[in-house]
């Protein structure tokens, strides 16, 4: 049986929602989908059977590809879910983002039995996270949270401790959105590198399985409107960002808020992603910024505009924590080139891992890496390997951790006076000529250099553990680039003055002003 659907959108400022349905009456064994666009065209689409169910999910700039939904997950396209066809209604979603010529597509749906054609996009993979058993819509039901995977060995020479600080890369693409390599290339490349788990975050499209492998591979997506992108890691099951109007839910403020409340309540982590890289900074103005647990930070350093754009990340980082709003920083290489690749002719090609964002945990699974970076028990790295503890009252603290008051009820007269604070730290692999820098309330207070002979460095403070207080440590190089950015310990509880996104990209303005002014004096 086969299906010709066509369609042609007008010229519309913003992303919109269409619907082109299919009767299948016969039996089938596999569904081919050949999308052609008359001209290059971002274009995202998911398939639903006549159960309801997403049974093929894509999101990229294409001009021409061929889907397949076959009876296995070797005959299936990525992002599919492989198994019985059945007869009946089915749909596809599709989502046309806005662009100077409006989009015009043909869709070729054609179903068998016998001879599944091969799709143009590497197959499911063999491990597969989802199947058509469970009631829920993409729901996690074969991918085991608690699994436990062995560290690299290629990092530590000797088996590692547990607990112990766990690398990883918390944002890339494959080809099931717009990335260029393919999970197997992908895989290779992050145990290559040494490090001990990976987060793949398409855009719109939830991975369904993964080539097997014993590489920790945690799923996630990067819900991506054309106002923004934020990363829901660990979710568990779909969540409806399109909805069934012309306007996709994700692209109004109240339908944005809901999809992050959404991705909370299923535990997962609600990540801002490059929130001041122009034009993929946030611009939802009344997003409150506690829906949001952590922020990229960090965006893959290799692409230019993110030089500043992460510079201006943590101005505005640190403006949040002054208001009461405690994110912890995160980062990813959002990696979409191919190995060796690079945004720059003659640049630093972008890698996975780059920058390396260092996780602690009692043992390497997707749930204790979840928790653990939702608690903000990590730093970020592009080389130096760190390990940042604060020390108070014979209590050590991890980066993340609120350092408590451990007076006695006959000390409590003393609950004024201040407490004597160590923060302690191993440094190795650092370059020679970076320096640390210490910020406390977000303001510079103390830098040391490293001597790449000493391992150990330590900074004293007091602080009246009763009143709010943060502080945290970047690694700098000879140049001031940013080489690693440890989360904040504190202590007290911050008043939230400030909660809305506009609230601080009014502040915005002024820091890029601020920058301008900056490079004019260099
Ligand atoms: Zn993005």
């Amino acid at each position: 049986m086969q299906w010709l659907l066509e369609s042609t959108s007008g010229n519309s400022p913003q992303p919109q929602y269409a619907r082109e349905s299919f009767e299948l009456t016969e039996a089938a064994e596999w569904l081919a989908i050949d999308i052609q666009c008359v001209r290059e065209h971002q274009f995202q689409f998911y398939l639903t059977d006549s159960q309801g169910a997403i049974r093929a999910q894509y999101y990229a700039m294409i001009s021409k590809t061929r889907i397949v939904v076959g009876p296995t997950a070797a005959l299936s396209s990525c992002g599919s879910v492989p198994g019985i066809i059945p007869q009946g209604l089915w749909s596809l979603h599709i989502v046309g983002f806005p662009a100077e010529n409006s989009l015009s597509f043909s869709l070729k749906v054609t179903a068998g039995i016998g001879d599944c054609p091969a799709g143009t996009l590497p197959i499911t993979g063999d491990q597969m996270w989802i199947n058509t058993e469970s009631d829920a819509q993409l729901h996690y039901n074969l991918y085991d949270w608690n699994r436990e995977y062995k560290a690299s060995l290629k990092r530590n020479l000797s088996l590692p401790k547990m607990p112990s600080w766990f690398a990883g890369d918390f944002h890339m693409h494959t080809l099931l959105s717009d990335g260029k390599r393919t999970p197997i290339e992908l895989t290779q490349a992050a145990v290559q590198r040494g490090l001990d788990f990976i987060v793949i975050t398409e855009h719109n499209a939830m991975t369904t399985g993964w080539p097997v492998t014993s590489l920790l591979v945690i799923p996630g997506v990067e819900i991506t409107s054309s106002k923004g992108h934020f990363n829901a890691i660990g979710l568990s099951e779909w969540i409806d960002f399109v909805g069934n109007k012309s306007v996709p839910i994700m692209e109004t403020e109240e339908g944005m808020n809901r999809v992050l409340d959404e991705v909370r309540q299923q535990g997962a982590i609600s990540s801002l992603n490059h929130p001041m890289l122009i034009p993929y900074e946030w611009q939802f103005k009344e997003t409150p910024m506690e829906k949001f647990d952590t922020i990229e930070l960090w965006n893959d350093p290799t692409y230019p505009d993110n030089v500043e754009a992460t510079e201006q990340a943590i101005r505005v980082w640190d403006e949040l924590w002054a208001n009461g709003q405690l994110l912890w920083g995160i980062g990813g290489s959002d990696l979409h080139l191919l190995a060796g690749e690079s945004y720059v002719e003659g640049g630093k090609s972008a890698e996975v891992g780059d920058p390396t964002t260092f996780v602690w945990c009692d043992k390497l699974t997707a749930n204790e890496i979840i928790n653990a970076a939702k608690q903000g028990h990590s730093y970020m790295s592009r080389g130096p390997r760190l390990s940042p503890v604060l020390e108070s009252a014979g209590r050590h603290y991890l980066p993340g951790q609120q350092i408590l008051n451990h007076l006695s009820n006959n000390q409590e007269n003393d609950m004024k006076q201040l407490s004597e604070l160590t923060y302690r730290l191993q440094v190795t692999d650092a370059p020679v000529g970076s320096y640390l820098i210490w910020f406390i309330d977000g303001k510079e207070t103390h830098i040391e250099n490293i001597d790449i002979n000493e391992m150990n460095y330590a900074y004293s403070l007091s602080w009246n553990l009763e009143d709010f207080h943060w502080i945290r440590l970047e690694v700098r190089d000879e140049q001031r680039a940013l080489l690693a950015l440890v989360n904040p310990f504190y202590c007290g509880v911050p008043i939230s003055q400030k909660r809305l996104w506009s609230e601080f990209v009014n502040w915005k303005t002024e820091a890029v002003e601020g920058v301008v002014d900056d490079r004019a004096n260099n």
